[in-house]
């Protein structure tokens, strides 16, 4: 490393409130699915900031897009109406085929906005204010209150107790357990239909449909949260568009924008009508110009570049690749995932091999201790995932892994 790369990393230890144990790298730019730090070094992006940058880094129809916008106006207040939101809520609704649309600037908070639409849900039906929502354990919404309340995981949330009330926790496909929270105060059901941070578990059909069917009968919210296994991360616009069952209310967020920040959550007309009114939800910058622009063109890109049989080729690819490691190798127990969200499991953690694929330039990440989790940007080839599978091989050998 440079000295100028190590003194900037030096810095920000002096700068930056220490959340992170970041990596020992300064990115500098992106080309494509390669990104590159300062000192020149290209590395292979298995990660894409999170699966944010969902269509390749320095992308010229996406960059010229958001110039074009910054040079006619980047925000406006939500008490004017601005054509690239309008734009994007069109589309937005087209490719989920819910009804209403409100802009957030993140995913925790587009969890907010749908934790006060369930609640004011059930206010408008009985004026009760102690409606209960049920999440599933091992769950992660997001690191703000009401978002950490639902987050089914005491790591994230011991040391900031009290969490908002009246949240029960069951587990993603056991609908026992789900029907073992529900009560006469339920107002809505919320999870992943592919948990990401709690380890790659894909929600079953069965529980899609029981937890659907349940809602119906009893007037409850069905809210999944696809913030990142949405935007055709699964090879289809949102991941419960395979099951044949739609939600009441949605969340989106990380790829909707492609880094520029934003996420929304969107909800039926039933539900709209139902629930939030003028007055009870807003946000200074959600749904800006700027931050829409990007949503448009984004969607627009999506259908040109038909990034969802992209997703559905290359995801089947590494799928099968992934499960030759798991052949391969005594410390890889299994794989999990849909599409281009998947989790190779190790019975070990994965620390040591992400960091030695970092230095052979590959970049991973984890989800949790013993998961490395492969989100890569849509647009990757199978060329990628054997050049991706090389250096991982390679890493894990390099911490000791033993071949079968
Ligand atoms: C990342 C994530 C969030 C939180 O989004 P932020 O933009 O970081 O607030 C919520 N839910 C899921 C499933 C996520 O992956």
């Amino acid at each position: 490393m440079s000295a100028e790369m190590q003194n900037y990393i030096d810095e920000a230890e002096q700068a930056l409130l220490h959340t992170y144990n970041r990596y020992q790298v300064v990115f500098d730019r992106g080309d494509g699915v390669y990104l590159y730090d300062m000192d020149g070094k290209k590395y292979l992006d298995f990660v894409s900031g999170i699966a944010v940058f969902a269509l390749g880094y320095h992308h010229k129809a996406y960059n010229d897009a958001l110039k074009a916008q910054i040079d006619k106006i980047i925000h406006t207040s939500n008490y004017y109406y601005n054509a690239p939101a309008i734009e994007a809520a069109k589309k937005l609704k087209k490719i989920s085929g819910m009804d209403r649309v409100f802009f957030t600037n993140s995913g925790a908070e587009a969890i907010e906005g749908a934790i006060k639409t369930a609640r004011k849900y059930g206010f408008l039906k009985d004026g009760r204010t102690d409606h209960e929502i049920i999440a599933m354990n091992h769950s992660f919404h997001g690191r703000t209150m009401g978002a950490l309340s639902v987050t089914g995981n005491p790591h994230y949330r011991d040391a900031f107790e009290p969490m908002i009330g009246n949240i029960r926790f069951a587990n993603l496909n056991d609908f026992d357990s789900v029907m073992a929270q529900v009560t006469d105060k339920t107002c809505a059901i919320l999870f992943e239909t592919v948990q990401g941070e709690g380890g790659i578990h894909p929600a079953t059909e069965e529980f899609m449909k029981k937890v659907r069917a349940l809602c119906d009968e009893r007037d409850i919210l069905m809210m999944l949260d696809e913030i990142q296994c949405g935007m055709g991360r699964t090879g289809t616009m949102f991941a419960w568009q395979r099951f044949g069952v739609k939600p009441d209310v949605m969340t989106t967020a990380k790829a909707l924008g492609c880094g520029v920040p934003v996420g929304a959550f969107l909800m039926t007309e039933k539900v709209g009508k139902n629930s939030l009114a003028a007055g009870d939800h807003g946000t200074t910058y959600g749904g800006n110009p700027l931050a829409c622009a990007a949503i448009c063109k984004v969607i627009e890109l999506f259908e040109e570049q038909d990034v969802l049989a992209n997703v559905n080729k290359v995801g089947a690819y590494l799928e099968k690749r992934l499960d030759e490691l798991v052949a391969a190798f005594s410390c890889v127990e299994t794989r999990r995932g849909v599409g281009l969200l998947q989790g190779l499991v190790f019975d070990r953690p994965v620390g040591d091999i992400i960091k030695a694929a970092l230095g052979r330039g590959l970049v991973l990440i984890n989800a949790g201790t013993s998961i490395i989790r492969f989100v890569p940007p849509l647009v990757i080839t199978k060329e990628h995932v054997d050049d991706m599978i090389t250096i991982l091989r390679e890493s894990i050998m390099e911490t000791e892994g033993e071949q079968k």
